[in-house]
């Protein structure tokens, strides 16, 4: 269960060579446009996350609703989009909360960031904004943004 992730390249030679008709330029771009769908977080008609590669083909829709089956198996999905379907798994998204208790922060895409997992940067050790709750919340916002990245940058740093 689950998809098999792959290049927009690799994609387009497997496909290319089942449907050898198909041109290249109308499936790449169609790839592209897909994958700029679901980076935005346009969803299925149905508000799942869209399926990149089906919806190329087929236009914005969840894997589900366009091949009708619950769950991918042996089916591709382009790499970049299963890692962040894989990294919102199990996150709480702000639809699903209770409106009267929703606190806490979010992503643009609306899931609930868990801030106990955001390491803090050496950076913020010797910078005086840590210890001022009022810039709490654009710290985190920050560090949350940069978590993945390899140099951490902060345009607010004052040294201590
Ligand atoms: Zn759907």
């Amino acid at each position: 269960m689950g998809f098999i992730p792959i290049s927009i390249d690799q994609y387009v030679k497997v496909y290319l060579k089942s449907n050898p008709t198909f041109n290249e330029n109308e499936l790449r771009k169609g790839l592209q446009s897909a994958l700029t769908n679901y980076n935005n977080g346009i969803t299925c008609s149905c508000g799942a996350a869209i399926w990149v590669i089906g919806s190329a083909i087929a236009g914005n829709g969840c894997f589900t609703c366009i091949t009708g089956e619950s769950y991918p198996t042996d089916d591709y999905e382009i790499d970049s989009a299963i890692k962040k379907k894989e990294s919102n798994k199990g996150k709480r998204h702000i639809d699903d909360m209770d409106k009267t208790k929703i606190s806490g922060f979010f992503t643009d895409d609306g899931y609930e960031i868990n801030v106990d997992l955001i390491p803090k940067p050496a950076l913020c050790i010797t910078c005086q904004n840590v210890d001022n709750p009022e810039e709490e919340i654009l710290c985190t916002l920050t560090r949350h943004d940069q978590k993945d990245d390899e140099n951490f940058n902060c345009f607010a740093y004052r040294k201590k």
